[in-house]
Order: C-alpha cells, then structure tokens, then sequence
C-alpha cells in the first residue's frame, strides 16, 4: 500500500526515514534470532544507532544531541515498529529519561548525562512498577524492584524540587503515550505489507488467496484502518510538537492506535492461517509486539480512565 504524502513530513524526514530503514535491514533485522536467544540485543547496537542520530534526538545539540524536532522522532517510533523490531522500542524508554533531565535537571547533570545518552554509551530505564503497583502509580512505596542498600544520593543528584517528584514522573507521560502510538501505527503497517506479500503467494482451491473475496474485503478494512490512525497520530505528533498535546489527546492516541493494531495484526495473522502461528513467520512476530502494546505505558482501561476525566466528560 502506497500511502499519499503526509503533511506534516518534510524532505529532510524522509532522508531519515529511509536511512533508519536502511540501517534496521542491515544491522538489525538480520541479528533479531541471535539477540532473541540470548535473551538481549548486542551492546554496540545502541552505539551505532547512536552514531545514526538516533538516540534521545531531541536533545539539544549543546549537550551532544542532534537538536532534532518531535516530527524526527516520530520518524523513528514509527520505523522501528514497521520494521518488526519493536525490541528496540527500548529507545522511547530511553529517550524519556533524557528528556527528564533536558527539561529538570541541573545544568551539571544535563552536562554529564545527556552526552552520553546521545551516543549510546549510556542507556536509561524507567522504574515506575513495582510488583504491587503499577497501573497506580500514586501506590509506589519503593523504587520498582531495584535495590539500592546503602546508596546515598548526593544532592546534587536531586531532579527538580524536593517531593515534586510524582509530577514531574507524569510529566513526560503523554511523550511516552504518543510514541507507543507510533510504534503501534508502525507495526500494524509492517504486518499489513507482509500479509499481502503472503496472500498474493499463497494458493488455495487452484487460486491466489489475495483473490477471495473475503481477503479483498479485509485487506481493504484494514488498509482504513491505518489510514485512519495515521491522521489521527500526525495531529498528535503535530500537537505535541507545538508544546500542545494534551494528557486526553496522549491518551485517545495510545489508546486507539494499540487497540487499532491488535485488531489489524490479528487479522492479519488469520489470512497467514497455520503458517501464522509459526515464529519463522514475521506475523507472529508482530502478535506478539502488539499484544504488550495494550499494558505497557498505562494499560487501555487506565487510558479510558483518563480521557473520562476531560473537563467535557463532566456529568
Ligand atoms: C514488556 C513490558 C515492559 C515494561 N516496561 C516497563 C518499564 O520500562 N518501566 C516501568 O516502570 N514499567 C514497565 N512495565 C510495567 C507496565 O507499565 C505495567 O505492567 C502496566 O502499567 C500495568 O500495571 P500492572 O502490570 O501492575 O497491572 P495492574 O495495575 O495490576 O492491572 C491489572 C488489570 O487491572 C486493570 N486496572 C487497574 N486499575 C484499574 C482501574 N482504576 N480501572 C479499571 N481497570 C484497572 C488494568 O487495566 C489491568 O487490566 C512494563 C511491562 C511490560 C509487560
């Protein structure tokens, strides 16, 4: 499927574009069985994506980044869950950190961390869960599963004022919503094209299975699909680029477009029949992606939960 032009999309994006691709068919692609058997990506990885530009891009060039806008990163989102590697969709948990610090921390700590985020050498996680509280997040009483007996935490280490901290966890929250937004719009397109590279090859009663009836019909509610929420993700994308996306706007995105790429890769995987639910197919791959798509960054119901409380939603 060829999709038009996207406005929001300048030249310089689709340079980018097409370089991630690139790279994720040469460097990645190829190595996801090792990496899936040893239980991890190789470390040089984050390096050479790194290098790419691609890492925290949106840090200001004055700490080592590239300086790049939200519409770049949405490029990146988007490739990496198109591509079926949504293991490095590690990177949007990365770069929420970085952005944390760009937006909190002390101009000595934006110097000593962000540099090193940039070019990969350091990578950053979130420990928000813990094994009684995750959906509730006011319920945190630790620090996740993470054990830190006999650390002291220099002041200076503090990010933003003192029992501020719960705001400033939620403040990156919508970012974190919109990308997983991108990643789901990337990976229900990416299960699209596959299956119909597959139903195009594959015969059945002496006749292509592209050629039923029923394959046309899904294939052409599927390909709405995606064009709808991909002109839903760009207004966001753009939103948040104007400083403007809103926690309910954050939240219909995740929302919507995980649930969008469930529907869609599920379909997808029943016009792979049998061979769907094997793993040397790309498909079941991309099940298994979208299925954590739903839970992780605030489960569909929290995000229901927090559209209702838009002022418009007042009974
Ligand atoms: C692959 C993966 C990666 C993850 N990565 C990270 C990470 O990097 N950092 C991090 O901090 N966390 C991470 N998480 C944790 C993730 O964010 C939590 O799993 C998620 O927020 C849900 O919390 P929970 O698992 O405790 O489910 P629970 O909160 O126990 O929810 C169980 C069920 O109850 C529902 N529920 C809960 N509260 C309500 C309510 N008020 N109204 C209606 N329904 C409700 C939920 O929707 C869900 O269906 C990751 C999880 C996975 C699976």
């Amino acid at each position: 499927m060829e999709f038009k032009k996207r406005s929001i999309y300048q030249p310089e994006h689709d340079l980018l574009r097409d370089e991630l691709t690139r790279f994720l068919q040469t460097e990645v692609i190829p190595k996801l069985d090792d990496w899936e058997s040893q239980g991890h990506a190789d470390r040089g990885i984050w390096n050479k994506l790194g290098q790419l530009g691609a890492m925290s891009c949106m840090v200001e060039e004055k700490y080592g980044g590239t300086g790049s806008d939200m519409i770049a990163a949405a490029v990146i989102y988007e490739e990496i869950g198109r591509c079926g590697v949504a293991g490095l969709g590690g990177i949007g948990v990365h770069d929420i950190v970085s952005y944390y610090l760009q937006n909190n921390a002390t101009e000595a700590l934006k110097e000593k961390w962000l540099p090193l985020a940039s070019t990969g050498e350091a990578l950053f996680g979130v420990a928000m869960t813990e094994p009684a509280a995750g959906s509730d997040l006011r319920g945190v009483k630790t620090t996740a599963e993470l054990f830190f007996e006999n650390v002291r935490v220099p002041a200076s280490n503090v990010i933003g004022e003192e029992n501020r901290g719960l705001n400033l966890l939620m403040q990156e929250l919508p970012f974190e919503r919109l990308l997983i937004g991108l990643v789901a719009l990337g990976g229900a397109k990416g299960a699209y094209a596959e299956t119909v590279k597959y139903v195009q090859d594959r015969k059945a009663f002496g006749q292509s299975v592209a050629s039923f009836q029923n394959t046309r019909y899904k294939l052409a509610e599927l390909q709405t699909e995606i064009e709808v929420g991909e002109a839903f993700t760009d207004r966001c994308v753009a939103a948040h680029a104007q400083g403007e996306l809103t926690t309910e706007q954050a939240s219909m995105c995740k929302l919507w477009l995980t649930e969008m790429q469930d529907r869609v890769i599920d379909a997808c995987l029943q016009l792979h029949g049998g061979y769907g639910y094997m793993w040397e197919y790309p498909i079941a791959k991309f099940y298994a992606d979208s299925r954590v798509q739903r839970i992780y960054g605030g489960t569909s119901e929290i995000m229901k939960e927090l559209i209702s409380r838009s002022p418009s939603l007042d009974s």
